[in-house]
């Protein structure tokens, strides 16, 4: 189902139009009431008349830096009586960064969200178990605006309480679910442990996202609860969940809604455009948003541009799966890697071992990372060999443990794929 068939749809010349138009409000409004934007769009715009898309390219990118220096509002471009709710993002490594809505944004936010259910294979009437959590946090809030808005039943469930959430998906048998990837599958896994058989919950489809996932663990969830998984991908600094979603007729790519957030993919290290097919970072421009209007953002996410039309109908060009962020790269003697391409390759290796693994830091006379994973037996896989294929696959080379099912700590939302044990001279 194609939520909005009119805009989703559209031919490609008629959204660069829409884009046109609102780029050129939002450029107007951004320099009209942000501060920080004024001059630096003040420089590039000389008349109305050019065209916004030409020349957004000349405007300095927008980092997470410039967003701390303006914290908690500076971003803020309207009277915060006009505001109708804040979030904040997890403030890894410094402050949060807070965001605002007005109540147009919200109702641009929830649509997108609508869109983005329908394109998961979701149906007004259904009912959605929504584990992400509530708060600051968007994923909560976030989904449950845009599921109230299609017309589904929501069961705010937030993260945590595991045993509870698990109970509640028995005695309701809603058809959807949404959360981060990793704990769909510590769903499943307490599931299996209470003596159910999460395959038979009746799920149809799941919404999951908010950590870089891979096509591996997809199929290790679409099989654990027997249900079609699709990948949502959005940040609080553009609007949350919903800015780009898969479709479930492809699973191959996530559509931007490219009405809404204008995409550019730039090499990190000099700011260029890459070329279709190139992995580069996501930079987004919002097209309506009011409250804090964002001009080409560096998300930090590292994604390529899938340029091809899809068989689902929509025009809005489609992303791959965000393979990392530019700073979650592990950097093991010289070699780069994101612990998304460890995932992949291990999956790939044996269905004995689980998706449930962490990469540690660990003291030794070189940077030593170690990756820990469970697997169903001890015996019969070789830790060693699972070394060598890591290397093959991607020129990095760990030391590899193997633990007992349920051995990693399961966390409530966003997995933690990467600790830190060394001793803090070392770090
Ligand atoms: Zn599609």
């Amino acid at each position: 189902m194609i939520w909005d068939r009119a805009m989703e749809t559209m031919d490609r010349q008629r959204l660069r139009r829409v884009q046109e138009m609102r780029l050129r409000w939002t450029l107007n409004w951004a320099r009209e009431r942000v501060p920080f934007y004024q001059e630096r769009i003040d420089r590039i715009i000389s008349s109305d008349d050019r065209d916004p898309i030409a020349y957004l390219k000349d405007i300095p990118f927008t980092t997470k830096k410039d967003l701390r220096a303006q914290y908690p509002t500076g971003f803020f471009a309207v009277p915060r009586h006009e505001l109708r709710r804040i979030h904040a993002s997890s403030g890894t490594g410094g402050k949060p960064t807070m965001v605002g809505y007005t109540a147009r944004d919200l109702a641009m936010w929830a649509e997108v969200v609508a869109r983005s259910l329908a394109a998961a294979g979701a149906r007004p009437g259904d009912m959605l178990h929504n584990a992400y959590g509530y708060g600051l946090f968007t994923g909560g809030l976030g989904l449950h605006a845009g599921a109230e808005r299609m017309g589904l039943t929501v069961i705010p469930a937030s993260g945590g309480g595991t045993e509870r959430q698990v109970e509640l998906l028995c005695d309701l048998r809603p058809e959807g679910l949404a959360c981060t990837p990793s704990y769909a599958l510590n769903l499943a896994e307490t599931g299996l442990r209470l003596g159910g058989d999460p395959k038979t919950w009746g799920l149809k489809f799941a919404i999951l996202g908010a950590e870089p996932w891979t096509e591996a663990m997809r199929q290790r969830i679409e099989n654990a609860l027997n249900v079609s998984a699709v990948d949502i991908y959005g940040l609080s600094e553009i609007t949350g969940p919903g800015v780009a979603i898969e479709c479930d007729q492809a699973k191959d790519g996530l559509h931007v809604f490219e009405d809404f957030f204008y995409m550019e993919i730039v090499d990190p290290k000099t700011g260029d455009a890459v070329s279709p097919g190139t992995l580069g970072e996501l930079v987004l421009t919002t097209l309506a948003k009011e409250a804090m209007p964002m001009v080409r953002y560096r998300t930090g996410d590292l994604v390529s541009l899938l340029d091809d039309p899809c068989a689902c109908g929509r025009t809005h060009r489609k992303i791959s799966r965000v393979v990392g962020r530019t700073d979650d790269m592990l950097v093991v003697r010289g070699v780069n890697v994101f612990p998304s391409e460890i995932e992949r390759v291990m999956l790939n290796l044996s269905t004995e071992l689980e998706p449930n693994y962490q990469l540690a830091w660990e003291d030794g006379p070189m940077p030593r990372l170690v990756l820990e994973v469970e697997s169903q037996t001890s015996n019969g896989l070789d830790p060693a060999w699972i070394a060598r294929r890591l290397k093959e696959a991607l020129r990095v080379s760990l030391e590899v443990r193997l633990l007992p099912p349920g051995t990693l700590v399961r966390a409530p939302g966003k997995a933690i794929r990467v600790v830190d044990r060394r001793s803090t001279e070392r770090k």
